[in-house]
């Protein structure tokens, strides 16, 4: 391996070893997981193997929801995020007295009004990725029985069954590493999930949504300058349009200082037709073609793209088909297991659920590398992950696709100028969102974790 970090304190032998491919956010946040809820007589060993030479993300924001930052919470991470938009609020987790989104229709040149404020439990977290992405690598440094190595620079191929148990991983450069079990969190292109269905017909691989996404950080400073006040600058907003498929969204990031963009277009028909995305997934773009996208609408939206001084373009893609997540000792997590469009905020949420609760049940000391009495093999204790999350993440992936297209006013929304007609529509917006707070992810646990009991309670029943 090209480089390693590495955290060690003297330990009990682990139970086993797992190998998280992919340092992101599901990636991290398994390694924090896995390291706060060590068995002390009991830990395991982890590798994390990431492809790029350090671990860092994309100058880009990323919006943190109650449910995903509930976990945070219980992982320690929030503290790392203090001082961030949002991390001051908690609410009390049922009256929702916080402003998430507000929306308002914008293709037009005539200045129109906010039409709805979708309010939440507690204050979404708005922040730059670094600034996530650095939280969590801070819990990896916390004391543990189990211990943690950072393999830098080590891009996954694909990985085989070893004669001794377990799997062999396969690295470019001709590397190989064991582990007894290979959790795949190396996202939409996933290397673990393409050899997981090598042999499966029809093939299971990213479709293209026909959006693309521009994304930019504008700076404060200078949309203050141009437009005092700007509310850009204040709230996460998404504004809107009645032709084209397009929206924008726009949050204000890196505590104030700048602020997130991302500018949706649709390719019609794309889609449906199932093609494939021309060129590069992510490219750099001309700022012209970013305000070429927004000519026409309002004032408000014309001071924002004045202030586009780079941009990138994002073929947005979706994992709709995937059959299961775990096959043996090999389970995929996050991106790899349900890539969603992005109308939620919630992939790196979500990638970061499937992390916890997979985390949780390993280090759990009912869990063992082989079926004991009262404890249960990995094999075992990895179809709980599956059967606690995969349809659950999974189901979110059409409902995004959903709410992206009420954004756009599409099947049957057409906007009319009373306030009945926003009411319905915030009213169709808010069901489609509740599932961020109604369902609390530590019940999820709880299922988990009964499931696990019954499954150790079996090999007890079974050695009678
Ligand atoms: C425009 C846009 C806006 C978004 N906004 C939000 C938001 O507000 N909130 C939210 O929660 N989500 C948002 N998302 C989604 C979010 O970015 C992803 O869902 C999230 O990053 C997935 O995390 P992951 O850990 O599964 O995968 P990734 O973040 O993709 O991480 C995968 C990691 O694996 C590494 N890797 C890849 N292949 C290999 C290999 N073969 N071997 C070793 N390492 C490998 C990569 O280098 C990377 O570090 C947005 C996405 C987009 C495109």
């Amino acid at each position: 391996m090209a480089s390693q970090e590495s955290t060690h304190i003297r330990v009990p032998t682990p139970k086993f070893r797992v190998a998280i491919c992919g340092g992101g956010p599901g990636g991290l946040a398994l390694a924090v997981t896995l390291l706060r809820a060590a068995d002390r007589a009991a830990p395991v060993a982890i590798d994390i193997y990431e492809a790029a030479p350090e671990l860092a993300t994309v100058g880009a924001g990323i919006s943190v929801w109650p449910r995903t930052r509930a976990l945070l919470e219980e992982l320690g991470v929030m503290e790392g995020l203090r001082g961030e938009i949002g991390a001051g609020h908690e609410g009390d987790g049922r009256e929702r007295r916080s402003l998430g989104f507000t929306f308002r229709k914008s293709d037009q040149p005539q200045a129109s009004k906010n039409f709805f404020e979708l309010q939440v439990p507690t204050d979404p977290l708005l922040l730059h990725r670094s600034a996530l992405l650095e939280a969590l690598k801070r819990g990896l440094n916390v004391p543990s029985a189990s211990t943690c190595t950072v393999h830098t620079s080590s891009r996954l191929v694909s990985y085989t069954s070893a004669e001794s148990g377990g799997v062999t991983l396969h690295f470019t450069g001709g590397a190989t590493a064991h582990a007894d079990v290979l959790v795949g969190a190396d996202g939409v292109r996933s290397a673990v999930r393409q050899t997981m269905f090598s042999s499966h017909s029809p093939p299971v691989q990213p479709r293209w949504t026909g959006v693309v996404a521009y994304r930019s950080l504008v700076r404060k400073e200078d949309l203050e300058r141009l437009a005092k006040g700007h509310q850009a600058g204040k709230r996460a907003m998404v504004v809107n349009n009645n032709h084209n498929a397009q929206h924008l969204v726009t949050y204000p990031i890196s505590r104030g200082e700048d602020i997130n963009f991302v500018g949706f277009y649709t390719v019609p028909g794309a889609y449906e037709s199932k093609a494939s995305y021309p060129g590069k997934w992510v490219r750099d773009v001309p700022v012209e073609d970013v305000k070429a996208c927004y000519e026409g609408w309002e004032d408000e939206v014309q001071a924002v793209t004045k202030c586009v001084k780079k941009a990138t373009a994002w073929g947005i893609h979706v994992m709709d088909d995937v059959p299961r997540c775990v096959d043996g000792p090999v389970a995929i997590l996050g991106d790899a297991m349900h890539a969603m469009e992005t109308h939620f905020g919630a992939g790196g949420g979500q990638a970061m659920e499937d992390a916890y609760i997979l985390g949780r049940i390993l280090a759990h000391p009912r869990t063992a590398l082989y079926s004991q009495s009262g404890k249960v093999d990995v094999g075992t204790a990895l179809k709980v992950y599956e059967r606690v999350r995969f349809r659950f993440a999974s189901s979110l992936v059409e409902k995004t696709r959903v709410v992206g297209k009420l954004y756009e006013f599409a099947n049957g929304w057409e906007p009319e100028p009373d306030l009945a007609w926003a009411k319905r529509w915030g009213e169709e917006v808010t069901n489609l969102w509740k599932w961020q707070w109604d369902i609390a992810l530590g019940k999820d646990w709880l299922a988990a974790e009964k499931m696990l009991l019954d499954e150790a309670g079996r090999t007890l029943e079974a050695r009678l």
